[in-house]
């Protein structure tokens, strides 16, 4: 078997461990003679799984009791438009923080949800310059950038811009908005468990599985219990997400392998040492990748601003569009898949998510360093 060194935006690259474990219960789960896919998700055997899933979430994220943890169906962008519905009463405006394209994405979802349910949108902050093919992010708003309006639903942020490669609260000088008694929301699903957060802070994080905790086919949704019982009732209840928090995430069939498979993946993560380990993992990933670009100024550039540089997804830019090409194409020969950027945005991407091995990154860096040489 010659597993590649996989660098993927998402879905992407799952630990080893996680997946050998998955291999090992294929066909029997749990001594029960069947795979976890064909069991009840009313069963007791597939019930422990999912019940420890949850716990792994609270124990290692540090999930105060104030707040519920819920596995969605639809991916990130279906709560782009649940998370408005629930959450903007009539009359009421949401606001929104634009550091890259999902979050554009979120806002359109926003809008359209809002329109058609008596509130409106707002757009509180935006770093973006430029427009059309030329709009570009390359940072994430200063401490006290942000006015948010004392009556607003909501704050959204974007925590991590997977595409442009801006991430919220690397560095001290690009902290998460300050909301007062307005709830933050935020779409963490690029940069999910890869340090700890402070919970207590944010209404509502999600977060879409298949970019740093598991497969496709779930969102883990963190959301405050004063939020869920306020939210609006004049829902289908399967929109509501009162219903998966009433319901412990069983109201009608979840998932059941993706949530099986996160379970592997936290398991693996706190064997690992948790989220102060994932954290100091990534930094030293980072920080050999960045230091591997500003090593060669003259060849690769990142036009994302020091304080706001992703530790998930770090993007750059070579002296011409053939010289991509070619270092995908000869990164590709050397096992290394997943390199080449968004197709919105051109360049290189290298996605370096918690199951991505800092040997990976060191051979990455030796790579960029021979082909910045070779010119
Ligand atoms: C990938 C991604 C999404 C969309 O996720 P889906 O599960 O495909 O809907 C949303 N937000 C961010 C930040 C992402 O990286």
């Amino acid at each position: 078997m010659n597993r590649v060194k996989n660098f993927n935006a998402g879905p992407a690259a799952l630990p080893l461990p996680a997946l050998e474990r998955a291999r090992d219960e294929f066909l029997d789960f749990a001594g029960s003679g069947m795979s976890v896919m064909e069991h009840s998700h009313r069963g007791k055997e597939y019930e422990a799984c999912h019940d420890e899933a949850i716990a792994l979430l609270r124990e290692l994220l540090g999930v105060p009791a104030t707040h519920e943890v819920l596995f969605v169906q639809g991916g990130a962008s279906q709560l782009f438009a649940q998370i408005p519905m629930n959450l903007v009463q009539r009359g009421q405006t949401a606001e929104y923080v634009l550091t890259g394209a999902w979050g554009e994405k979120a806002l359109a979802e926003a809008r359209a949800a809002t329109a058609m349910l008596g509130g409106a949108v707002r757009v509180a902050c935006s770093t973006g310059t430029g427009d059309g093919k030329e709009k570009s992010y390359v940072r994430a708003p200063a401490a006290g950038e942000v006015k948010v309006s004392p009556d607003a639903a909501y704050l959204h942020v974007t925590s991590n811009e997977t595409i442009h490669g801006v991430e919220f609260d690397v560095t001290p000088a690009r902290p998460y908005p300050a909301t007062g008694s307005v709830p933050l929301v935020a779409d963490m699903s690029s940069d999910f468990l890869w340090k700890k957060v402070d919970v207590s802070r944010f209404g509502l994080i999600y977060a879409g599985a298949q970019k740093n905790i598991g497969p496709s086919g779930v969102v883990v949704v963190v959301v405050s219990k004063a939020l869920l019982e306020a939210g609006r009732k004049d829902l289908p209840k399967i929109f509501q997400l009162r219903t998966p928090a009433e319901n412990k995430s069983l109201y009608n069939t979840p998932p059941t392998f993706g949530i099986y498979m996160i379970r592997n993946v936290l398991a693996w993560l706190k064997g690992l040492g948790g989220l102060e380990a994932m954290e100091a993992r990534n930094r030293r990933k980072a920080a050999v990748l960045y230091g591997a670009i500003d090593a060669n100024p003259g060849y690769y550039r990142c036009p994302v601003e020091r304080e706001s540089r992703s530790v998930m997804n770090v993007v750059f830019r070579l002296p011409s569009e053939a010289d991509e090409e070619r270092f995908v194409k000869e990164a590709r020969a050397r096992g290394m898949v997943g390199l080449k950027g968004h197709r919105s945005v051109g360049g290189i991407r290298v996605s370096a998510y918690n199951a991505v091995e800092p040997a990976w990154l060191d051979e990455l860096a030796v790579f960029m360093g021979e082909f910045a040489r070779k010119g």
